[in-house]
This record gives C-alpha cells, sequence and structure tokens, in this order.
C-alpha cells in the first residue's frame, strides 16, 4: 500500500458580488468587492481547480470573531475585520470528510455543516449494548437449577482424514509458488486506489490517496497433498473405541495417499427427571468410560438459555 498526502485550498463563493471559485486559505476577503470570507459557504473544489498550499501549518479549525462573526485563523489575537479580541470565539464548521468511488465521483462533504456539532448519543446506546450482553452472559453462567440426571446413552466416533498426493491448479503470487511447479500463466492485476478529503475547517483540506501495490499473480500446476474424504468409525458403550482402518495406497507418488487430522469425540446423554435429554461432550475416553449407563448424578441447568452444565455434573 503506497500513500500520498496533500494539502489543498478550500473555495467559497462571495455571496456579496457573486464572484466564484475564491480560496479558502488566501483570500479571506473577496478581492472584488472586499467581502468576508463566509466559512459556512466554502466548498470542495473540481480536480482540475485544486491549488495546493505548500507547509501550511495547520493551528487548528478557524474560530469566529465574537462581534462580527467574521472567520478568523486560530493564531489570530484580534479580528482582522473589526479588532474586536477573539476570547470566547467558537469553532466553525467544517464539510467533514469526502470519499471517492470506484466511479469517480466524490460522495459526503457536500452540506455545509454549521458549526460544532451536538453530541452523538451513539457511545451512550452501544454501552448500553455492552452492558446488556454482560449481563446475559453472567446470568446465563450463574442462574442455574439444580436437576439429577440419569445416565441413559453414550456414544463415541472416531474420524481419520485422508490425503492423496495429486496434481492441483491454484493461483498465488508468483513469489509463493513451491519449486517443482509449472507455471500456466502470469498477469499483474491494476492497481485499485482510494482517495479522501478531509476538511480542515481553516480553509484548506487534506487529500490522501491509497493505492494498492499491484503483485504478479501465477497461475500453477503443483503436486500436492490434499484432502480427499474422511473415514469414521462409531459405536456405542461395549463397543471399544476404535479407528477407523483404512486401505491407503501409501509412498509420495502421483495417487498415494495418507492419514491427515484425527479426532475423537465421546457423547453421554443424560435424562433429566422432567423427561428433557442432555447430551454432553468429552475429548477423552476416560473421563467418558466412569458414566455408568443408569448411574444419577447431579447437575446445574442453566434457566436462561437451556443445556446442562457438563461441568457441574456430580456423582450421588
Ligand atoms: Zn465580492
Ligand atoms: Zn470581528
Amino acid at each position: 500500500m503506497s500513500t500520498v498526502e496533500k494539502t489543498y485550498e478550500m473555495q467559497w463563493d462571495c455571496e456579496f458580488c457573486g464572484v466564484k471559485h475564491l480560496l479558502g486559505l488566501s483570500q479571506r476577503f473577496c478581492p472584488t468587492c472586499g467581502g468576508p470570507q463566509n466559512p459556512a459557504k466554502r466548498y470542495f473544489p473540481e480536480e482540475s481547480a485544486k491549488v495546493a498550499v505548500e507547509d501550511h501549518p495547520f493551528v487548528g479549525a478557524d474560530v469566529t470573531c465574537p462581534a462580527c462573526r467574521h472567520a478568523m485563523s486560530r493564531n489570530c489575537q484580534n479580528c482582522s475585520n473589526c479588532g474586536s479580541p477573539m476570547g470566547g470565539s467558537t469553532q466553525v464548521g467544517n464539510l467533514g470528510e469526502q470519499k471517492q468511488s470506484a466511479g469517480g465521483e466524490w460522495q459526503g462533504g457536500g452540506g455545509a455543516a454549521p458549526a460544532p456539532a451536538r453530541k452523538s448519543k451513539l457511545p451512550l446506546i452501544l454501552g448500553l449494548i455492552v452492558l446488556a450482553i454482560i449481563v446475559f452472559l453472567v446470568v446465563r453462567v450463574t442462574l442455574t437449577k439444580g436437576a439429577v440426571l440419569t445416565v441413559a446413552r453414550q456414544s463415541w466416533s472416531r474420524e481419520i482424514a485422508v490425503e492423496r498426493f495429486d496434481e492441483v491448479e491454484k493461483t498465488a503470487g508468483c513469489s509463493e509458488v513451491p519449486s517443482g511447479a509449472r507455471i500456466l500463466s502470469r498477469s499483474t492485476p491494476t492497481p485499485t486506489c482510494t482517495t479522501k478529503r478531509v476538511d480542515k475547517g481553516d480553509g484548506t483540506f487534506k487529500e490522501t490517496k491509497q493505492c494498492t501495490e499491484p503483485k504478479e499473480q501465477c497461475s500453477f500446476r503443483a503436486d500436492q497433498w490434499k484432502q480427499v474424504s474422511v473415514a469414521k468409525e462409531t459405536g456405542q458403550l461395549g463397543v471399544t473405541p476404535a479407528w477407523p482402518k483404512l486401505d491407503l495406497r501409501l509412498g509420495t507418488c502421483r495417487g498415494c495417499e495418507r492419514e491427515a487430522a484425527k479426532t475423537e469425540r465421546y457423547t453421554v446423554g443424560f435424562d433429566a427427571a422432567d423427561g428433557k435429554a442432555y447430551d454432553c461432550e468429552f475429548g477423552d475416553e476416560n473421563a467418558w468410560k466412569r458414566f455408568a449407563k443408569g448411574a444419577t448424578f447431579a447437575g446445574k441447568i442453566r434457566v436462561v438459555g437451556g443445556g446442562l452444565d457438563c461441568d457441574s455434573l456430580k456423582a450421588k
């Protein structure tokens, strides 16, 4: 990503004599009639009419003279229009942010925003939502009722993923192509750029252009391991858990196979006195085995959202 940042003059039209496209920073008064600039009438200029500002120190948005309402730089001690001291002055409005769409049109930053915006209620609303979520989670964990649970079902499942070494066609950055791969084609995408303008409120705006660094893409064929199936073995209590039997063509030839990730799951099904059924899952066989069919356990059922807290189980 490359970024270019530059500052330009906002523009304004004289509301007294009608002269257009005056410069926001360097023309604080109309050169034709002497009328003062109205910061509420500033606008982002046309692309072809942009005037760059060199080495302009940003001291904050302009402030309004408390006596004559003329906009002045924040640096001024006294109003250059009427001479009044600038104490107690308020900040002028600004047009906010403008973004260029893919089609080249500018969006946002249109309407003149009158002086400081009211405080948004958004942070308060977000805070309340977060609070509600926390309360829900706390209640869900802490608000439980006791229940007597009888072990009614027990099952297990064991899975092995099977991978095959085969030719695959892929597209990736040319620097990431594995050695030994056969490159089919190369292409370089055109960079995409986004441009953003921000009204600084002092008669200037900052334009930021960000462009992606285009990376050459290669489409290639290479031999790789790829998952092709999952073998599964399941059973109830009484059938010793076992891994599925695989008949693989081992080796590193094209079409050869190998075992990949293994997963095992052990489930205990409980019936509560009110007829409801609950399941608990265990990752290890020994934890699962200690639940004998017909044995009773005391456990906690969540009042909000339902469900059995499997960590709460205690033998009775
Ligand atoms: Zn004028
Ligand atoms: Zn003044």
